[in-house]
Protein backbone atom coordinates (compact mmCIF):
# COMPACT_ATOMS: atom_id res chain seq x y z
CA UNK A 1 0.00 0.00 0.00
CA UNK A 2 0.80 3.61 -0.87
CA UNK A 3 1.10 5.89 1.74
CA UNK A 4 0.69 9.42 0.95
CA UNK A 5 0.52 12.46 3.28
CA UNK A 6 -0.80 16.05 1.96
CA UNK A 7 -0.29 18.96 3.94
CA UNK A 8 -2.49 22.05 3.77
CA UNK A 9 -6.16 21.49 3.26
CA UNK A 10 -6.80 24.81 0.69
CA UNK A 11 -8.15 24.15 -2.56
CA UNK A 12 -4.65 22.70 -3.82
CA UNK A 13 -4.53 20.28 -1.30
CA UNK A 14 -7.82 19.44 -1.07
CA UNK A 15 -8.17 19.08 -5.09
CA UNK A 16 -4.74 16.61 -4.79
CA UNK A 17 -6.66 14.57 -1.75
CA UNK A 18 -10.08 14.28 -3.97
CA UNK A 19 -7.85 12.90 -6.93
CA UNK A 20 -6.07 10.09 -4.65
CA UNK A 21 -9.63 9.11 -3.02
CA UNK A 22 -11.02 8.76 -6.96
CA UNK A 23 -7.28 6.69 -6.91
CA UNK A 24 -8.37 4.83 -4.30
CA UNK A 25 -11.88 3.92 -5.28
CA UNK A 26 -10.73 2.71 -8.95
CA UNK A 27 -9.15 0.03 -6.31
CA UNK A 28 -5.11 1.95 -6.68
CA UNK A 29 -3.31 0.37 -3.37
CA UNK A 30 -3.28 3.89 -2.13
CA UNK A 31 -3.80 5.46 1.19
CA UNK A 32 -3.92 9.13 2.29
CA UNK A 33 -3.78 11.80 4.57
CA UNK A 34 -4.98 15.27 4.52
CA UNK A 35 -3.35 17.46 7.81
CA UNK A 36 -5.11 20.83 8.29
CA UNK A 37 -4.14 23.86 10.51
CA UNK A 38 -7.87 24.71 11.09
CA UNK A 39 -10.56 23.26 11.78
CA UNK A 40 -12.07 24.16 8.37
CA UNK A 41 -11.05 23.13 4.36
CA UNK A 42 -10.54 25.20 1.76
CA UNK A 43 -7.93 27.91 3.42
CA UNK A 44 -8.91 31.08 1.31
CA UNK A 45 -12.06 29.55 -0.61
CA UNK A 46 -14.94 30.55 2.13
CA UNK A 47 -18.54 31.14 1.55
CA UNK A 48 -20.81 32.77 4.09
CA UNK A 49 -25.02 32.43 3.36
CA UNK A 50 -26.34 35.14 5.76
CA UNK A 51 -30.70 36.61 5.22
CA UNK A 52 -30.47 35.52 1.42
CA UNK A 53 -26.82 36.67 1.06
CA UNK A 54 -24.18 34.78 -0.55
CA UNK A 55 -20.94 36.29 0.99
CA UNK A 56 -17.64 35.25 -0.83
CA UNK A 57 -14.95 35.96 1.81
CA UNK A 58 -11.52 35.44 -0.80
CA UNK A 59 -12.19 34.53 -4.05
CA UNK A 60 -15.68 35.38 -5.97
CA UNK A 61 -15.01 33.06 -9.25
CA UNK A 62 -12.73 32.03 -11.33
CA UNK A 63 -11.33 32.87 -15.06
CA UNK A 64 -13.94 30.75 -17.66
CA UNK A 65 -11.30 30.29 -20.57
CA UNK A 66 -9.29 28.18 -17.98
CA UNK A 67 -11.28 24.67 -17.89
CA UNK A 68 -9.90 22.84 -14.79
CA UNK A 69 -12.31 24.34 -12.00
CA UNK A 70 -15.75 23.95 -14.40
CA UNK A 71 -14.13 20.14 -14.91
CA UNK A 72 -14.24 19.77 -11.35
CA UNK A 73 -17.60 21.37 -10.71
CA UNK A 74 -19.31 18.89 -13.81
CA UNK A 75 -17.20 16.05 -12.07
CA UNK A 76 -18.54 16.44 -8.93
CA UNK A 77 -22.61 17.08 -10.17
CA UNK A 78 -22.45 21.13 -9.99
CA UNK A 79 -23.09 21.55 -13.58
CA UNK A 80 -26.21 23.13 -12.75
CA UNK A 81 -25.10 25.42 -10.27
CA UNK A 82 -22.28 26.93 -12.84
CA UNK A 83 -22.97 31.16 -12.83
CA UNK A 84 -22.19 33.10 -15.62
CA UNK A 85 -21.00 36.78 -14.87
CA UNK A 86 -23.37 39.22 -15.80
CA UNK A 87 -21.32 40.69 -18.68
CA UNK A 88 -24.12 42.30 -19.89
CA UNK A 89 -23.37 44.57 -16.74
CA UNK A 90 -19.74 44.32 -16.94
CA UNK A 91 -17.99 47.75 -16.40
CA UNK A 92 -15.15 48.40 -14.37
CA UNK A 93 -14.16 51.95 -13.25
CA UNK A 94 -11.07 53.71 -12.26
CA UNK A 95 -11.59 56.04 -8.93
CA UNK A 96 -9.90 59.43 -9.29
CA UNK A 97 -11.45 62.69 -8.56
CA UNK A 98 -13.85 61.64 -5.74
CA UNK A 99 -15.63 60.12 -8.74
CA UNK A 100 -15.29 56.96 -11.01
CA UNK A 101 -14.71 56.89 -14.56
CA UNK A 102 -15.59 54.00 -16.58
CA UNK A 103 -12.74 51.79 -18.10
CA UNK A 104 -13.79 52.20 -22.09
CA UNK A 105 -15.73 49.07 -23.48
CA UNK A 106 -14.00 45.89 -24.45
CA UNK A 107 -10.72 46.28 -22.91
CA UNK A 108 -8.98 42.85 -22.13
CA UNK A 109 -7.00 44.42 -19.06
CA UNK A 110 -5.13 47.31 -20.51
CA UNK A 111 -5.77 46.09 -24.12
CA UNK A 112 -8.05 47.83 -26.25
CA UNK A 113 -10.10 45.95 -28.39
CA UNK A 114 -12.57 48.85 -29.82
CA UNK A 115 -11.09 52.31 -30.96
CA UNK A 116 -14.16 54.45 -30.57
CA UNK A 117 -14.42 54.09 -26.78
CA UNK A 118 -10.86 54.36 -26.26
CA UNK A 119 -10.64 57.32 -27.95
CA UNK A 120 -13.48 58.83 -26.50
CA UNK A 121 -12.71 57.60 -22.36
CA UNK A 122 -12.25 60.35 -20.52
CA UNK A 123 -9.68 58.21 -18.32
CA UNK A 124 -6.85 58.59 -20.73
CA UNK A 125 -4.95 61.97 -21.48
CA UNK A 126 -4.61 62.39 -25.46
CA UNK A 127 -0.91 61.39 -25.16
CA UNK A 128 -2.29 57.77 -23.78
CA UNK A 129 -4.44 57.46 -26.54
CA UNK A 130 -1.98 58.47 -29.29
CA UNK A 131 0.25 56.01 -28.14
CA UNK A 132 -2.79 53.22 -27.89
CA UNK A 133 -2.84 54.40 -31.80
CA UNK A 134 0.92 53.97 -31.96
CA UNK A 135 0.92 50.45 -30.69
CA UNK A 136 0.04 48.53 -33.95
CA UNK A 137 2.55 50.80 -36.38
CA UNK A 138 5.15 49.36 -33.75
CA UNK A 139 4.77 45.47 -34.31
CA UNK A 140 7.72 45.15 -36.24
CA UNK A 141 9.91 46.88 -33.77
CA UNK A 142 8.15 44.87 -30.75
CA UNK A 143 8.23 41.86 -32.28
CA UNK A 144 11.86 41.85 -32.72
CA UNK A 145 12.65 42.83 -29.32
CA UNK A 146 10.68 40.35 -28.03
CA UNK A 147 12.57 37.67 -29.79
CA UNK A 148 15.95 39.05 -30.33
CA UNK A 149 16.42 38.49 -26.24
CA UNK A 150 18.02 34.56 -25.27
CA UNK A 151 14.41 33.71 -24.52
CA UNK A 152 15.16 31.52 -21.40
CA UNK A 153 17.20 34.42 -19.68
CA UNK A 154 14.46 37.46 -20.13
CA UNK A 155 12.35 38.76 -17.89
CA UNK A 156 11.24 42.04 -17.87
CA UNK A 157 8.49 44.07 -15.12
CA UNK A 158 4.79 44.01 -16.13
CA UNK A 159 5.46 47.61 -16.07
CA UNK A 160 8.73 47.70 -18.43
CA UNK A 161 6.52 45.59 -20.61
CA UNK A 162 3.23 47.63 -20.48
CA UNK A 163 5.65 51.08 -20.77
CA UNK A 164 7.18 49.54 -23.95
CA UNK A 165 3.89 48.98 -25.74
CA UNK A 166 1.55 51.89 -24.18
CA UNK A 167 3.54 54.01 -22.41
CA UNK A 168 3.75 55.26 -18.28
CA UNK A 169 0.10 56.54 -18.12
CA UNK A 170 -1.98 53.25 -18.99
CA UNK A 171 0.97 51.44 -16.57
CA UNK A 172 -0.29 53.58 -14.16
CA UNK A 173 -4.04 53.83 -14.72
CA UNK A 174 -5.30 50.26 -15.44
CA UNK A 175 -2.06 47.76 -15.19
CA UNK A 176 -1.04 48.65 -11.77
CA UNK A 177 -4.48 48.42 -9.87
CA UNK A 178 -5.74 45.65 -12.33
CA UNK A 179 -2.73 43.42 -10.96
CA UNK A 180 -2.51 44.94 -7.39
CA UNK A 181 -5.81 43.54 -6.95
CA UNK A 182 -5.00 39.72 -8.30
CA UNK A 183 -1.55 39.55 -7.27
CA UNK A 184 -1.48 42.32 -4.41
CA UNK A 185 2.18 43.90 -5.78
CA UNK A 186 3.92 46.57 -6.99
CA UNK A 187 3.97 46.41 -11.05
CA UNK A 188 7.90 47.51 -11.08
CA UNK A 189 8.62 44.28 -9.11
CA UNK A 190 6.22 41.96 -11.18
CA UNK A 191 7.55 39.49 -13.38
CA UNK A 192 6.14 39.66 -16.73
CA UNK A 193 6.40 36.45 -18.18
CA UNK A 194 4.73 34.52 -14.61
CA UNK A 195 2.20 37.35 -14.78
CA UNK A 196 1.20 38.00 -18.20
CA UNK A 197 2.24 35.40 -20.06
CA UNK A 198 -0.91 35.57 -22.94
CA UNK A 199 0.68 39.13 -23.76
CA UNK A 200 4.20 38.12 -23.47
CA UNK A 201 2.99 35.60 -26.09
CA UNK A 202 1.26 37.78 -28.13
CA UNK A 203 4.17 39.93 -28.15
CA UNK A 204 6.40 37.38 -29.36
CA UNK A 205 3.93 36.30 -32.11
CA UNK A 206 2.33 39.67 -33.19
CA UNK A 207 4.40 42.38 -31.86
CA UNK A 208 1.57 44.61 -31.41
CA UNK A 209 -0.40 43.26 -28.79
CA UNK A 210 -3.50 44.83 -29.94
CA UNK A 211 -3.19 43.21 -33.65
CA UNK A 212 -2.58 40.04 -31.84
CA UNK A 213 -5.73 40.53 -29.50
CA UNK A 214 -7.65 41.26 -32.78
CA UNK A 215 -5.98 38.46 -34.55
CA UNK A 216 -7.18 35.60 -31.29
CA UNK A 217 -10.47 37.10 -31.26
CA UNK A 218 -11.61 36.42 -34.75
CA UNK A 219 -10.41 32.78 -34.50
CA UNK A 220 -11.71 32.49 -30.63
CA UNK A 221 -15.23 32.23 -28.97
CA UNK A 222 -16.39 35.61 -27.87
CA UNK A 223 -19.67 34.91 -26.22
CA UNK A 224 -17.86 33.17 -23.62
CA UNK A 225 -18.56 34.80 -20.15
CA UNK A 226 -15.27 36.25 -18.61
CA UNK A 227 -16.05 34.94 -14.86
CA UNK A 228 -17.77 31.60 -13.84
CA UNK A 229 -19.10 31.21 -10.41
CA UNK A 230 -21.42 28.90 -8.49
CA UNK A 231 -24.83 29.15 -7.61
CA UNK A 232 -24.49 28.79 -3.49
CA UNK A 233 -20.82 29.93 -3.75
CA UNK A 234 -17.55 28.37 -3.95
CA UNK A 235 -17.47 26.65 -0.87
CA UNK A 236 -19.59 24.18 -3.01
CA UNK A 237 -16.61 22.85 -4.61
CA UNK A 238 -14.87 22.85 -1.24
CA UNK A 239 -17.72 20.85 0.76
CA UNK A 240 -18.55 18.53 -2.58
CA UNK A 241 -14.70 17.27 -3.07
CA UNK A 242 -14.48 16.92 1.30
CA UNK A 243 -17.94 15.16 1.03
CA UNK A 244 -16.19 12.32 -1.02
CA UNK A 245 -13.10 11.98 1.40
CA UNK A 246 -13.37 9.12 3.78
CA UNK A 247 -13.42 11.02 7.41
CA UNK A 248 -9.99 9.02 8.37
CA UNK A 249 -8.14 10.87 5.66
CA UNK A 250 -8.71 13.75 7.24
CA UNK A 251 -6.60 15.35 10.23
CA UNK A 252 -8.23 18.96 10.80
CA UNK A 253 -6.40 20.89 13.43
CA UNK A 254 -3.17 19.51 12.91
CA UNK A 255 -0.15 22.17 12.27
CA UNK A 256 2.45 20.27 10.44
CA UNK A 257 6.18 21.72 12.23
CA UNK A 258 8.43 19.37 10.15
CA UNK A 259 9.08 16.41 7.51
CA UNK A 260 12.11 14.63 7.15
CA UNK A 261 13.40 12.11 4.57
CA UNK A 262 13.79 8.28 6.29
CA UNK A 263 14.99 5.92 3.23
CA UNK A 264 13.03 6.69 0.10
CA UNK A 265 9.99 8.15 1.92
CA UNK A 266 9.13 10.73 4.98
CA UNK A 267 8.14 11.57 8.40
CA UNK A 268 4.98 14.22 9.41
CA UNK A 269 6.14 15.92 12.62
CA UNK A 270 3.16 17.63 13.84
CA UNK A 271 0.72 19.53 16.99
CA UNK A 272 -2.94 18.46 16.88
CA UNK A 273 -4.86 21.17 18.28
CA UNK A 274 -8.07 19.06 18.70
CA UNK A 275 -8.94 18.87 22.51
CA UNK A 276 -5.93 18.41 24.56
CA UNK A 277 -2.65 19.43 22.31
CA UNK A 278 -0.41 16.61 21.55
CA UNK A 279 2.28 15.60 18.86
CA UNK A 280 1.71 13.15 16.13
CA UNK A 281 4.63 11.35 14.04
CA UNK A 282 3.17 9.85 11.23
CA UNK A 283 5.41 7.83 8.13
CA UNK A 284 4.75 7.91 4.42
CA UNK A 285 5.90 6.84 1.68
CA UNK A 286 5.62 10.40 0.04
CA UNK A 287 4.09 13.81 0.49
CA UNK A 288 2.37 16.91 -1.38
CA UNK A 289 3.31 19.90 0.10
CA UNK A 290 0.26 22.31 -0.44
CA UNK A 291 1.22 24.93 2.72
CA UNK A 292 0.87 28.72 1.25
CA UNK A 293 5.40 29.62 0.66
CA UNK A 294 6.61 31.05 4.02
CA UNK A 295 5.37 27.78 5.48
CA UNK A 296 7.01 25.80 2.74
CA UNK A 297 10.46 27.29 2.96
CA UNK A 298 10.33 26.30 7.10
CA UNK A 299 9.39 22.87 5.64
CA UNK A 300 12.13 22.33 3.37
CA UNK A 301 14.66 24.61 5.06
CA UNK A 302 16.55 21.17 6.86
CA UNK A 303 16.89 19.73 3.74
CA UNK A 304 18.06 22.00 1.11
CA UNK A 305 17.89 25.81 2.08
CA UNK A 306 18.09 27.25 -1.47
CA UNK A 307 14.46 26.07 -1.83
CA UNK A 308 13.69 28.83 0.51
CA UNK A 309 15.62 31.14 -1.80
CA UNK A 310 13.64 30.24 -4.83
CA UNK A 311 10.43 31.07 -3.43
CA UNK A 312 8.82 33.70 -3.56
CA UNK A 313 9.92 36.16 -0.87
CA UNK A 314 6.91 38.25 -0.17
CA UNK A 315 3.04 37.99 -0.20
CA UNK A 316 0.70 40.48 0.37
CA UNK A 317 -1.81 40.85 2.68
CA UNK A 318 -5.75 41.42 2.15
CA UNK A 319 -8.23 42.34 4.22
CA UNK A 320 -12.10 41.64 2.92
CA UNK A 321 -15.14 43.94 4.00
CA UNK A 322 -18.25 42.39 2.87
CA UNK A 323 -21.47 45.10 3.27
CA UNK A 324 -24.65 43.82 2.70
CA UNK A 325 -27.81 46.13 2.23
CA UNK A 326 -31.32 44.92 2.50
CA UNK A 327 -33.61 46.32 -0.07
CA UNK A 328 -35.13 48.62 2.41
CA UNK A 329 -32.08 50.11 3.34
CA UNK A 330 -30.78 50.21 -0.36
CA UNK A 331 -33.51 52.40 -1.59
CA UNK A 332 -31.79 55.59 -1.74
CA UNK A 333 -28.38 54.07 -2.93
CA UNK A 334 -27.07 55.04 -6.15
CA UNK A 335 -24.33 52.32 -7.03
CA UNK A 336 -23.71 52.93 -10.56
CA UNK A 337 -24.18 49.81 -13.30
CA UNK A 338 -20.92 47.65 -13.36
CA UNK A 339 -18.47 44.93 -11.29
CA UNK A 340 -16.90 47.38 -9.33
CA UNK A 341 -14.25 49.92 -9.25
CA UNK A 342 -10.45 49.77 -8.65
CA UNK A 343 -8.06 52.41 -6.95
CA UNK A 344 -4.79 53.13 -8.25
CA UNK A 345 -2.49 55.50 -6.91
CA UNK A 346 -3.80 59.15 -7.38
CA UNK A 347 -0.88 60.53 -9.00
CA UNK A 348 -0.72 57.81 -11.46
CA UNK A 349 -3.50 59.52 -12.99
CA UNK A 350 -3.28 61.47 -16.42
CA UNK A 351 -6.21 62.05 -17.95
CA UNK A 352 -9.23 64.24 -17.85
CA UNK A 353 -9.42 62.80 -13.80
CA UNK A 354 -6.65 64.66 -12.90
CA UNK A 355 -6.63 65.28 -9.39
CA UNK A 356 -8.90 67.87 -7.74
CA UNK A 357 -7.36 70.33 -5.17
CA UNK A 358 -9.93 68.77 -2.86
CA UNK A 359 -8.09 65.27 -3.92
CA UNK A 360 -4.27 66.75 -3.27
CA UNK A 361 -5.53 68.51 -0.10
CA UNK A 362 -7.35 65.10 1.16
CA UNK A 363 -3.90 63.49 0.12
CA UNK A 364 -1.25 65.35 2.09
CA UNK A 365 -3.86 65.01 5.09
CA UNK A 366 -4.59 61.18 4.98
CA UNK A 367 -2.45 58.64 6.76
CA UNK A 368 -1.38 55.39 4.99
CA UNK A 369 -4.05 53.12 6.57
CA UNK A 370 -7.00 55.52 4.76
CA UNK A 371 -5.42 55.31 1.58
CA UNK A 372 -6.16 51.18 1.80
CA UNK A 373 -9.07 51.06 -0.30
CA UNK A 374 -7.25 48.75 -3.08
CA UNK A 375 -10.76 47.97 -5.46
CA UNK A 376 -14.37 47.45 -4.66
CA UNK A 377 -16.69 44.76 -6.54
CA UNK A 378 -20.45 45.67 -6.83
CA UNK A 379 -21.03 41.49 -6.13
CA UNK A 380 -24.79 41.67 -6.79
CA UNK A 381 -24.35 43.59 -10.16
CA UNK A 382 -21.61 40.97 -11.09
CA UNK A 383 -23.40 37.89 -10.59
CA UNK A 384 -27.15 36.70 -10.22
CA UNK A 385 -28.34 35.12 -6.97
CA UNK A 386 -25.80 36.92 -4.97
CA UNK A 387 -28.10 39.29 -3.04
CA UNK A 388 -32.49 39.35 -2.80
CA UNK A 389 -33.96 40.91 -4.93
CA UNK A 390 -33.42 44.88 -4.97
CA UNK A 391 -30.48 44.20 -2.24
CA UNK A 392 -27.01 45.32 -2.27
CA UNK A 393 -23.48 43.10 -1.56
CA UNK A 394 -20.33 45.43 -2.04
CA UNK A 395 -17.12 43.82 -1.18
CA UNK A 396 -14.38 46.27 -0.60
CA UNK A 397 -10.25 45.15 -0.87
CA UNK A 398 -8.07 46.97 1.80
CA UNK A 399 -4.72 46.43 1.41
CA UNK A 400 -1.20 48.20 -0.37
CA UNK A 401 1.75 49.39 2.68
CA UNK A 402 -0.69 49.61 5.40
CA UNK A 403 -1.87 46.16 5.56
CA UNK A 404 0.23 44.68 8.29
CA UNK A 405 -1.25 47.65 10.70
CA UNK A 406 -4.66 47.06 9.05
CA UNK A 407 -4.64 43.10 10.57
CA UNK A 408 -4.04 44.30 13.96
CA UNK A 409 -7.86 45.99 13.82
CA UNK A 410 -10.79 44.46 15.06
CA UNK A 411 -13.85 44.01 12.81
CA UNK A 412 -15.36 47.40 14.05
CA UNK A 413 -12.92 49.14 12.80
CA UNK A 414 -12.17 47.93 9.27
CA UNK A 415 -15.97 48.67 8.70
CA UNK A 416 -15.57 52.15 9.79
CA UNK A 417 -12.61 52.20 7.43
CA UNK A 418 -13.72 50.44 4.65
CA UNK A 419 -17.44 52.61 4.82
CA UNK A 420 -15.61 55.96 5.28
CA UNK A 421 -13.05 54.93 1.54
CA UNK A 422 -16.35 53.94 -0.45
CA UNK A 423 -18.35 56.80 0.29
CA UNK A 424 -15.75 59.04 -1.03
CA UNK A 425 -16.48 57.36 -4.62
CA UNK A 426 -20.17 56.34 -3.99
CA UNK A 427 -21.55 59.17 -1.71
CA UNK A 428 -23.07 58.13 1.67
CA UNK A 429 -24.14 55.09 2.63
CA UNK A 430 -26.99 53.32 4.77
CA UNK A 431 -26.37 51.10 8.09
CA UNK A 432 -25.95 48.11 6.27
CA UNK A 433 -27.85 44.85 7.94
CA UNK A 434 -24.44 42.99 7.46
CA UNK A 435 -21.16 43.36 7.64
CA UNK A 436 -18.19 41.29 7.61
CA UNK A 437 -14.55 40.89 7.71
CA UNK A 438 -11.43 38.63 6.31
CA UNK A 439 -8.16 38.71 6.92
CA UNK A 440 -5.95 37.12 4.67
CA UNK A 441 -2.46 37.80 5.92
CA UNK A 442 0.21 36.89 3.58
CA UNK A 443 -2.16 35.26 0.80
CA UNK A 444 -0.70 36.15 -2.68
CA UNK A 445 3.17 35.33 -3.22
CA UNK A 446 4.61 38.09 -5.19
CA UNK A 447 6.07 36.40 -8.09
CA UNK A 448 9.02 39.00 -8.88
CA UNK A 449 11.00 39.46 -11.90
CA UNK A 450 13.03 36.20 -13.12
CA UNK A 451 10.44 33.99 -11.24
CA UNK A 452 9.90 31.58 -13.96
CA UNK A 453 13.88 30.43 -14.03
CA UNK A 454 13.26 30.42 -10.39
CA UNK A 455 10.83 28.11 -10.69
CA UNK A 456 12.82 26.06 -13.09
CA UNK A 457 16.05 25.63 -11.13
CA UNK A 458 13.11 24.69 -8.12
CA UNK A 459 12.04 21.95 -10.38
CA UNK A 460 15.61 20.65 -10.39
CA UNK A 461 16.33 20.24 -7.13
CA UNK A 462 12.99 18.96 -5.85
CA UNK A 463 14.15 16.20 -8.36
CA UNK A 464 16.75 15.33 -5.95
CA UNK A 465 13.78 14.61 -3.33
CA UNK A 466 12.29 11.69 -3.93
CA UNK A 467 8.32 11.36 -4.01
CA UNK A 468 7.54 15.36 -2.47
CA UNK A 469 5.72 17.51 -4.59
CA UNK A 470 5.06 21.18 -3.98
CA UNK A 471 1.42 22.37 -5.01
CA UNK A 472 -0.15 25.71 -4.04
CA UNK A 473 -0.32 29.13 -5.21
CA UNK A 474 3.59 30.18 -4.51
CA UNK A 475 4.44 28.60 -8.26
CA UNK A 476 2.63 28.82 -11.59
CA UNK A 477 -0.64 30.72 -11.06
CA UNK A 478 -2.62 31.97 -7.75
CA UNK A 479 -5.99 31.42 -9.89
CA UNK A 480 -8.51 28.43 -8.74
CA UNK A 481 -8.22 26.68 -12.15
CA UNK A 482 -4.35 26.53 -11.95
CA UNK A 483 -4.21 25.73 -8.63
CA UNK A 484 -7.20 22.76 -9.03
CA UNK A 485 -5.26 21.42 -12.11
CA UNK A 486 -1.85 21.21 -10.34
CA UNK A 487 -3.14 19.60 -7.63
CA UNK A 488 -4.85 16.62 -9.22
CA UNK A 489 -1.96 16.51 -11.42
CA UNK A 490 0.72 16.26 -8.67
CA UNK A 491 -1.29 13.84 -6.69
CA UNK A 492 -1.72 11.49 -10.06
CA UNK A 493 2.09 11.41 -10.87
CA UNK A 494 2.95 10.99 -7.21
CA UNK A 495 0.54 8.38 -6.54
CA UNK A 496 2.31 6.82 -9.92
CA UNK A 497 5.98 7.19 -9.38
CA UNK A 498 5.90 6.79 -5.16
CA UNK A 499 7.90 3.99 -4.51
CA UNK A 500 7.40 2.14 -0.67
CA UNK A 501 9.51 2.22 1.45
C1 LIG B 1 -8.99 38.21 -1.11
C2 LIG B 1 -8.64 37.25 -2.22
C3 LIG B 1 -9.44 37.18 -3.35
C4 LIG B 1 -9.13 36.28 -4.38
N1 LIG B 1 -9.95 36.21 -5.47
C5 LIG B 1 -9.74 35.26 -6.40
C6 LIG B 1 -10.71 35.05 -7.43
O1 LIG B 1 -11.74 35.73 -7.50
N2 LIG B 1 -10.48 34.05 -8.33
C7 LIG B 1 -9.37 33.23 -8.24
O2 LIG B 1 -9.22 32.34 -9.08
N3 LIG B 1 -8.44 33.41 -7.25
C8 LIG B 1 -8.61 34.39 -6.33
N4 LIG B 1 -7.72 34.54 -5.30
C9 LIG B 1 -6.55 33.64 -5.22
C10 LIG B 1 -6.92 32.25 -4.67
O3 LIG B 1 -8.03 32.35 -3.83
C11 LIG B 1 -5.75 31.66 -3.87
O4 LIG B 1 -4.56 31.72 -4.64
C12 LIG B 1 -6.03 30.20 -3.51
O5 LIG B 1 -7.26 30.06 -2.84
C13 LIG B 1 -4.88 29.65 -2.68
O6 LIG B 1 -5.08 28.26 -2.47
P1 LIG B 1 -3.94 27.36 -1.83
O7 LIG B 1 -4.49 25.99 -1.64
O8 LIG B 1 -2.67 27.51 -2.60
O9 LIG B 1 -3.61 28.04 -0.41
P2 LIG B 1 -4.51 28.36 0.85
O10 LIG B 1 -5.92 28.60 0.49
O11 LIG B 1 -3.77 29.45 1.58
O12 LIG B 1 -4.46 27.03 1.70
C14 LIG B 1 -3.33 26.63 2.43
C15 LIG B 1 -3.84 25.78 3.60
O13 LIG B 1 -2.71 25.24 4.29
C16 LIG B 1 -2.99 25.26 5.69
N5 LIG B 1 -1.71 25.22 6.39
C17 LIG B 1 -0.75 26.19 6.40
N6 LIG B 1 0.30 25.77 7.11
C18 LIG B 1 0.02 24.51 7.55
C19 LIG B 1 0.74 23.55 8.34
N7 LIG B 1 1.97 23.80 8.81
N8 LIG B 1 0.13 22.37 8.61
C20 LIG B 1 -1.11 22.08 8.14
N9 LIG B 1 -1.82 22.98 7.38
C21 LIG B 1 -1.26 24.16 7.09
C22 LIG B 1 -3.76 26.57 5.87
O14 LIG B 1 -4.51 26.58 7.07
C23 LIG B 1 -4.64 26.59 4.61
O15 LIG B 1 -5.88 25.98 4.83
C24 LIG B 1 -7.99 35.44 -4.27
C25 LIG B 1 -7.18 35.53 -3.13
C26 LIG B 1 -7.49 36.42 -2.11
C27 LIG B 1 -6.61 36.48 -0.89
Amino acid sequence: MKRIAIIGGGIAGLSAAYELALQQQAGAPIEFMLFEATSRLGGIVETVHRDGFVIECGPDSWVTKKPWARDLAIELGLGSELVPSNDSRRKTYIAAAHALTAMPEGMRMMVPTQWASVLNSQLFSWQAKLAYLREPKLAETLKATALSDDDSARDESVRDFVVRHFGEEVANTIAAPLLAGVFGGDIATLSADAVLPAFVALEREYGSLILGLQQRMRAGNASAPVFTTLRRGLASLIEAMESLLPESSLQRGVVVESIEQSGKGWRVRGTSLVGESHLIEQSFDGVLVATPAAGTAKLLQPFDSRIGELLPQYSSSAIVVALGFTAEEARAMRIPRGFGFLVPQRKSLGGKVLPSKRDVRDEASETTAQRALLACTFLDQKFPHRAPDGAVLLRAFLGGPAAPKLLQHDDATLIRLARTQLERFLGRLPESSIALVRRWPNSLPLYSVGHLDRMAELDRRLAQLPNLRLIGNAYRGVGLPDLIHSGRTAARELAANVTTA
